[in-house]
């Protein structure tokens, strides 16, 4: 039988004697939504509603806790929002995904965002890979920069950004250049909007899509003084991270303040509690030991370089104390604290 996803090294997850941070963290990229027995597991997760079930929000908070997350930014549909927050209170806050399919009109995303403004979240985010590029919705969209716009008027300051993907997925799904674009090309998309805004906050999810690149991550934060970068996806961070972790823990301690803890778990009806652990687990790993050993989660996008070993490395950056208390929890407050920069 196949080792799970989850554990592909048997590791016992119940040691974490090398977690050095003691403090409260807040994850700032996570999916925590109802769910059902029959949704779709391709697509957007959630948006059962009240006809969901919490069970699996209620297993993966539960999980959370166990490794010191004092508050979670969840993205669920609109109307996964009341129950949730009747249930959780402020263990949650709430990122809303504004998305619409390439052939509807405008007005769909600004529906969407009308639900979102009407349940209070606190910050919007856009989906903007390759594949939707690809689709004719480039991250810069023209419906993009009218949600920012209107969100902006109603008092949201934070807006998250998904653009690019991993190298690995540039070798693979990605050739087609004339279709996809080259990994740099889509990064126009969010120079423009973090020019055509200043005045909102950014957060780049998932490294802003480029943990294999720290200097074009240096170069972006020099750039925007208003962008940060969330550390989650974790498969894709613990095998880019370790790989360059001199260089990202270096950029990490020169700019403490620009980064958020993130994880991006999403919660599914048959998803089972390891999954949840083994995401935790890993990331405070990276971030805050020297733990330094084969990943225990499956990663099917990992390709050996010359001299590499056949498994993913997790490889821990060990970042000091203080950096470690920006990073987990106290950068986010600020951002919702701080006025528009
Ligand atoms: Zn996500």
């Amino acid at each position: 039988m196949n080792p799970p996803e989850y554990n592909i090294t048997g590791l016992d997850y119940a040691q974490r004697s090398h977690f050095r941070y003691a403090g409260p963290l807040i994850d700032v990229h996570s999916h925590i939504t109802t769910t059902e027995l029959n949704e779709s597991t391709s697509g957007f997760p959630g948006g059962a509603g009240r006809a969901g079930s919490l069970a699996q929000a209620e297993t993966q908070l539960a999980v959370a806790r166990t490794f010191g997350i004092a508050r979670t930014y969840t993205m669920c549909p609109p109307q996964d929002i009341p129950p949730l927050r009747e249930r959780f209170g402020s263990l949650l806050g709430f990122n809303g995904p504004v998305h619409k399919e390439p052939d509807e009109p405008n007005d769909v995303a600004y529906r969407v965002l009308d639900q979102f403004l009407e349940q209070g979240v606190e910050i919007i985010k856009f989906w903007g890979p390759p594949r939707m590029s690809a689709a004719g919705q480039p991250v810069d969209a023209p419906w993009r920069l009218e949600v920012v716009r209107r969100a902006r008027m109603a008092g949201v300051k934070v807006f998250m950004l998904h653009v690019s993907d991993p190298d690995a997925w540039f070798e693979t799904a990605y050739t087609d250049i004339l279709r996809y674009g080259t990994k740099q090309e889509h990064y126009y998309g969010l120079h423009l909007l973090l020019r055509m805004f200043p005045d909102v906050h950014w957060i780049g999810a998932h490294l802003a899509g480029d943990p294999e690149h720290p200097e074009h991550l240096e170069e972006l934060l020099e750039l925007y003084p208003n962008l940060y970068f969330d550390t989650s996806a974790t498969k894709w961070q613990v095998r880019e991270v370790s790989r360059q972790r001199d260089a990202i823990r270096r950029l990490v301690c020169k700019h403490p303040t620009r980064f958020l803890f993130g994880v991006d778990l999403l919660t599914r009806h048959t998803q089972v509690r390891e999954h949840y652990i083994s995401r935790y687990w890993c990331q405070r790993t990276l971030w805050e030991s020297d733990w330094d050993g084969h990943s225990p989660i499956a990663d099917g996008d990992y390709r050996p370089k010359p001299g590499e070993p056949p498994q993913v490395q997790l490889r821990g950056l060990g970042l000091p104390e203080e950096v470690l208390w920006q990073v987990y929890h106290d950068n986010v407050l600020r951002l919702f604290t701080r006025r528009r920069p």
